[in-house]
C-alpha cells in the first residue's frame, strides 16, 4: 500500500471515488429538490435609473438543502447545466415566477418578472412550446415575462439558439442579453437577433465610480445598447454615486444591493408597499 500511496496512486483513486460519490449525491439529491419542490424564489426589484420607480423583479433560485441549510445557485446551477437537470428546473422556475406574477396581478399590481435560462434550454427546440403553455396555463400576458440568457449560450451553436430564440420571441416575451460583456462575446449576433434588454455585468458596474476602465466599459456598453434600441440595465448597483453615474450615462434600469437584495415574495410585497407608499 506504501509503494502505490508513493506513486501516488492509490491517494488519487481514493480522491476520485469520493468526489465521484459526492457528486453522485448532488445530482440525485438535486432532481429529488426539483421535483418535490424544495426550490424556491427570491426576487430582486429593479428600477428606472431616472425616476426610481420599480419596474420589475428578477427571480433568483433558492434551495433549501434538508441538512446543508440554504444552497446558493452558483453551486446548484452549474450541477444541474452538467447533468440534464437545467431544463427541468428552468421550467419549474418560470412555473414558480408566473405563479407569483399572477397571485400580484390579482391583487392589483402588474410586476413583470425575469428568469433565468440555463444555456441548454436554447438547443432545445421543444423550449418556445414548453414556455407557451406555462404563459397560458398562468393566464398572464406574455410580455410580463423576461427570459434572461447569456451570451455563452447564444455561441455554442449560434444556429439553433437563433432558431429558439425567434420562437420565444413571436410568443411575445422580452428577452434579455445576461452578463453582458463577459466572456466570449461575439456581439455580431445582435443584428440578427431581436432581444429586448442588456443586462451589464455587475464585474463592471460595482466600481464603476473608483475604475476608470469600469467606467469605460459601462459607457461604451450603454451606447451600444442605445445604438441597438435595447433597454440597458445595471445589475450590482450598491451605492447611490453609482446609480446617478449610471442615469448620467444613460442607462434605463438599476438593480443592486443599494435598491434592495433579493427577498422572499411575501417580503417583496411589504417592500413595494413600503415604496408606493413613501
Ligand atoms: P445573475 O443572473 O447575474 O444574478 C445576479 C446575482 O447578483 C444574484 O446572485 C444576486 O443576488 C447578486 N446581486 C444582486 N445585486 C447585487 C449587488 O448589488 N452586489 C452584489 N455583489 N451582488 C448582487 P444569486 O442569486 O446568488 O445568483 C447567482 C447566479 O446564479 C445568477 O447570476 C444566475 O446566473 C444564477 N441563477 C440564479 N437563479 C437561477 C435560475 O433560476 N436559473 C438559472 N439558470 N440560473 C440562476
Ligand atoms: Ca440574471
Ligand atoms: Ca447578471
Ligand atoms: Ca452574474
Amino acid at each position: 500500500a506504501a509503494k502505490r500511496e508513493k506513486s501516488g496512486v492509490a491517494v488519487y483513486d481514493a480522491r476520485l471515488h469520493e468526489r465521484g460519490a459526492a457528486h453522485l449525491t448532488a445530482v440525485t439529491e438535486l432532481r429529488h429538490a426539483i421535483d418535490r419542490g424544495e426550490l424556491f424564489l427570491h426576487y430582486q426589484p429593479k428600477a428606472l435609473a431616472d425616476t426610481g420607480a420599480v419596474c420589475g423583479v428578477e427571480a433568483l433560485a433558492r434551495w433549501q438543502h434538508p441538512t446543508r441549510g440554504l444552497v446558493r445557485p452558483d453551486e446548484f446551477i452549474p450541477v444541474a447545466e452538467e447533468n440534464g437537470l437545467i431544463e427541468p428546473l428552468t421550467r419549474y422556475v418560470i412555473d414558480a415566477a408566473l405563479r407569483q406574477c399572477r397571485s400580484w396581478s390579482d391583487a392589483g399590481w402588474e410586476v413583470p418578472v425575469s428568469v433565468n435560462v440555463g444555456a441548454a434550454c436554447l438547443h432545445h427546440t421543444e423550449f418556445p412550446g414548453d414556455v407557451a403553455d406555462l404563459i397560458k396555463r398562468h393566464g398572464l400576458p406574455a410580455r410580463l415575462l423576461t427570459l434572461e440568457i447569456t451570451e455563452s449560450a447564444i455561441i455554442s451553436d449560434p444556429d439553433r439558439a437563433v432558431e429558439v430564440l425567434r420562437g420565444l420571441t413571436e410568443l411575445g416575451v422580452r428577452l434579455s442579453i445576461d452578463d453582458f460583456g463577459t466572456g466570449y462575446s461575439s456581439i455580431s449576433y445582435l443584428r440578427s437577433m431581436r432581444v429586448h434588454e442588456m443586462k451589464l455585468d455587475r464585474s463592471f458596474v460595482t466600481h464603476m465610480c473608483t475604475d476608470a476602465g469600469d467606467s469605460a466599459i459601462v459607457h461604451a456598453l450603454v451606447a451600444l445598447a442605445r445604438n441597438f434600441g435595447l433597454q440597458a440595465v445595471a445589475e450590482g448597483v450598491e451605492d447611490q454615486d453609482t446609480w446617478t453615474a449610471l442615469a448620467e450615462a444613460g442607462c434605463d434600469v438599476v438593480q443592486g444591493y443599494f435598491l434592495s437584495e433579493p427577498l422572499p415574495a411575501e417580503e417583496i410585497v411589504a417592500w413595494l408597499g413600503d415604496r408606493a407608499a413613501a
